[in-house]
């Protein structure tokens, strides 16, 4: 999400003739895109900033600015607090960075972190930064109107806005026609995608007759981009499990280019914690939506997201989520410790009261559990063929490629006379924890 954003603000940037630089040295502003959804991501920023100090020595004439979800949580708070800092733009703010970084000229620091209910940035075309030229990313919502009670995501990115089809096509064309062979649709929430014509959110039953007839959910979305370009492969993200609907199975099903892929985050796989979560459904709930991807698409892969100790989570919630990892056997997931942040409802109604070493090794019991399931599911791939997209060189050897099969595995293999951005047939001789890893026979 925030790459993305990043690459809005390249573009925006771009416009008023300011170009971007890999080297830092060289910068004139350096805006640094920031995520607060853990606390050790914000961090990570403090400690860059003070790496900063050097640079702003080195030139005087040096702007910073922090953008992004820090930059909205902690307002001017971290104009007070970091010195160095001459911005603070939150994330719907971007396309007034020209004016606040005029503001700076004339000798003043900048802010502005107004939520909007409508900015989409369809608009935009994004610069694309470090690209590979075979994988990118589109936005599609912004915001998110759930209030899980562990999370900042609401407050700093506010409400749930739909960007409108037509620029999102046009974006995958453009991608198309410069050669690009895969997109990723972005949202907090990509299922509850509903266009009506612009503004907040509103679930279909609550539009107009008129904008009913004339909306575009998720899944008539998902088979717009679908048929761009049928060797271009699409993916999403993230369903929310309360959320996803048949119609989109149905989707991936009739479009061989969509990739059988499914982050369907679960965080918990006990039903008390998921009611705290707020995450409106229980164990049973998320089992059954699992059940019905694979009964409608057997080769889905489905990754996950897990938080371990939540407020009052005892052993026995935490062996429901081993369970249930167990039992769905994730491609893989991403895994975190709980950290309470400021303003969430948790933070307001709940106690942090699983202490740190116990939401640790619950972490690494976690992912030793994800591992074991990933070892397992990638041997079962041995002697299996699987199309593969190449994505760039590998990181370990510069005689192999990666690139990634449907269920977004990272696949290594000899480069041969395969390029960057083919699509080559992978038969797999060896696998990891983390990767297939084969030869191509197409
Ligand atoms: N919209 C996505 C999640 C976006 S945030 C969804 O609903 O699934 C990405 C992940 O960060 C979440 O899935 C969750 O696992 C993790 N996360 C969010 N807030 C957190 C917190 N306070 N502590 C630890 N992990 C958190
Ligand atoms: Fe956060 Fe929940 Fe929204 Fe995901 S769905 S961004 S976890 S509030």
């Amino acid at each position: 999400m925030n790459f993305a954003d990043s690459e809005v603000v390249a573009s925006i940037m771009s416009e008023i003739g300011v170009e971007t630089t890999n080297d830092e040295m060289e910068a004139d502003i350096i805006f640094i895109n920031t995520c607060s959804i853990r606390d050790n991501a914000e961090q990570k920023i403090r400690h860059r900033l003070k790496h900063l100090r050097h640079n702003k020595k080195q030139n005087k004439n040096l702007t910073i600015g922090i953008l992004g979800c820090m930059a909205e949580r902690l307002k001017k708070q971290l104009l007070e607090e970091e010195k160095l800092v001459d911005i603070v733009a939150g994330p719907d703010a971007y396309k007034e960075l020209p004016i606040l970084l005029r503001e700076v000229e004339d000798g003043h620091k900048a802010i502005n972190v107004l939520l909007s209910l409508e900015e989409t940035y369809a608009e935009i075309q994004p610069t694309r930064l470090n690209s590979n030229g075979v994988t990118a990313y589109i936005s599609i919502t912004r915001g998110c109107d759930n209030m899980c009670s562990f999370c900042v995501v609401p407050f700093t990115r506010g409400r749930e806005r739909s960007r409108n089809p037509e620029s999102i096509v046009a974006e995958a064309q453009d991608l198309v026609s410069k050669g690009y062979k895969e997109v990723t649709l972005l949202g907090q929430n990509v299922d509850s995608y509903l266009w009506y014509g612009g503004g907040a959110r509103k679930d279909f039953d609550k539009l107009t007759e008129d904008e009913k007839a004339s909306s575009v959910s998720f899944a008539n979305l998902l088979e717009k981009v679908a048929q761009v370009d049928p060797t271009l492969r699409v993916r999403f993200s993230t369903s929310h499990p309360k959320d996803i609907h048949d119609e989109v199975l149905f989707v991936m099903k009739k479009y061989d280019n969509v990739a059988k892929h499914i982050h369907f985050p679960a965080q918990s796989g006990s039903t008390r914690i998921l009611e705290k979560m707020n995450r409106t459904y229980t164990r049973e709930w998320y089992e059954m939506k699992y059940n019905r991807i694979k009964e409608v698409l057997p080769n889905c892969g489905v990754s996950c997201d897990i938080i371990t100790g939540f407020c009052s989570e005892t052993e026995e919630d935490h062996q429901a989520t081993l369970d249930l990892m167990r039992t769905c056997e994730f491609e893989f997931s991403y895994m975190y410790f709980y950290s309470e942040r400021p303003g969430t409802l948790a933070a307001r109604k709940y106690e942090d009261d699983v202490p740190e070493d116990s939401k640790r090794r619950r972490l690494s019991e976690v992912i030793e559990v994800q591992h074991e399931v990933s070892r397992k599911l990638n041997a079962a791939q041995l002697g299996k063929i699987h199309r593969v997209l190449v994505e760039a060189q590998s990181k370990k050897n510069a005689d192999e490629w990666m690139g990634r099969n449907e269920q977004n595995l990272k696949v290594i293999f000899p480069r041969s006379t395969y390029a960057i951005g083919d699509y080559v047939d992978v038969r797999i001789e060896k696998t990891t924890t983390a990767s297939l890893i084969g030869v191509g026979v197409s």
